[in-house]
């Protein structure tokens, strides 16, 4: 009987690089999304690259009812679950559609688990429900305390599944706190495909780099950081796609409800970043200080000890591998996935 892991969200970019990495593990695998914020030619990219054919089905996780159906209909137990919306600013100025879409998509989600028997969760979680930092590195035990309404729905989509394991023990559930994702996967095949003006720091660099933005705005050289620009621990998305692999099989062998940071250990300031990128494309590129984004703080990066010690996984791939690949996969599909 078919038996897959079923990807939400899969067609995204952390989710269609993480299928890569379930194939060449020998996973199957099923992606569920409705590609609000994607492109169903990145499936076929990931089919291509790994020359396997896999089903890709056209649904929203908040229709409790067809998830239910494909997840019996492909005998999934285990499900990655990436689908939801991801603008921080986004979420500000529209809160109740991120309620809805993150949180009634878990919640249906979850539901449809229940009616289908499956009972394996991996669930894209975000460094951002630490908020303000009372310490660094952020571990797993630092307080949890969302500053916006993205934040929000992860902080709660977090809490249903710590008590939905509390209360069905049978329920086996990773919970993955990514750091700042970025680069593409090596073959420059399949990478982020940003819609509208780039928010996050590597997409902006990577399209002032093709010359479809004039310059680099560097939010706040005032930090009290060494070169006063903000620092983030950057993760390439292969080693963070690796990681959903390494917390399949953890899960798979082990009962509980696992939280885990996904972060490479180290950060690296916004300055450091576009020397980095400059140094991948081979000039230097353009960029101005302007006043400080409101809501950033000046420096966060993740204690990875949990991942190497329970997942046996940690980040392998340096910043400057992480500018070559993004650089690699922008240069050759400035638009994205748009007109293939
Ligand atoms: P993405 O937007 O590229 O991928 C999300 C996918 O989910 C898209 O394909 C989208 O079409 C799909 N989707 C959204 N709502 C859906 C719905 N209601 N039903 C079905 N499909 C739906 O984003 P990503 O960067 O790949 O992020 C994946 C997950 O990781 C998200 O949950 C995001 O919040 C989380 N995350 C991302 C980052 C980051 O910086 N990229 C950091 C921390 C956490
Ligand atoms: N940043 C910047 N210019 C940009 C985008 C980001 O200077 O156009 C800075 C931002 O202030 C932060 C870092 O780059 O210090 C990472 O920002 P990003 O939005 O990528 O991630 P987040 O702040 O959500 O961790």
């Amino acid at each position: 009987m078919d038996n897959r892991i079923l990807v939400t969200g899969g067609a995204g970019y952390i989710g269609s690089h993480t299928c890569v990495e379930l194939l060449n593990a020998g996973y199957d695998i099923a992606v569920y999304d409705n590609f609000i914020n994607s492109d169903p030619e990145a499936c076929a990219r990931v089919m291509q690259l790994c020359d396997k054919a896999f089903p890709v089905i056209e649904g929203d996780v908040r229709d409790t009812a067809h998830l239910t159906a494909t997840l019996k209909a492909h005998n999934c137990k285990t499900v990655v679950h990436f689908a939801g919306l991801k603008a921080v600013g986004e979420s500000s100025e529209d809160p109740v559609k991120y309620y809805d879409n993150n949180v009634a998509g878990s919640l249906s989600l979850l539901k449809a688990m229940q009616a289908a028997e499956a009972t394996n969760i991996v669930f894209s979680s975000s460094a951002t429900v630490y908020g303000e930092p009372e310490f660094l590195p952020y571990t797993e035990d630092h307080p949890l305390r969302a500053t916006n309404p993205y934040g929000q729905t992860k902080l709660m989509i977090e809490n249903i599944l710590r008590d939905t394991h509390s209360a069905n023990p049978q329920f086996r559930i990773a919970i993955l706190r990514y750091f700042n994702p970025c680069g593409a996967h090596q073959s420059g095949r399949i990478g982020e495909a940003p819609k509208g003006v780039p928010n996050n720091l590597m997409p902006y660099i990577a399209q002032v780099a093709t010359g479809q933005r004039d310059a680099l705005n560097i939010w706040g050289n005032d930090y009290p950081t060494p070169d006063g620009t903000g620092i983030r621990d950057y993760i390439h998305v292969v080693d963070l796609a690796k990681g959903h692999v390494s917390a399949i099989a953890y899960i798979l062998e082990h009962e509980g409800c696992l939280e885990v940071n996904l972060g490479s250990g180290r950060g690296a300031s916004v300055l450091e970043v576009l020397k980095a990128f400059s140094k991948a494309v081979g000039r230097d590129l353009p960029s101005r200080i302007k006043a400080r984004r409101p809501g950033d703080v000046a420096a966060y990066y993740a204690n990875a000890d949990k991942a190497r010690a329970l997942l046996n996984w940690q980040a392998s791939r340096s910043l400057d591998e992480i500018c070559a690949d993004h650089w690699r996969w922008q240069s050759n599909n400035p638009n994205g996935y748009e007109g293939t």
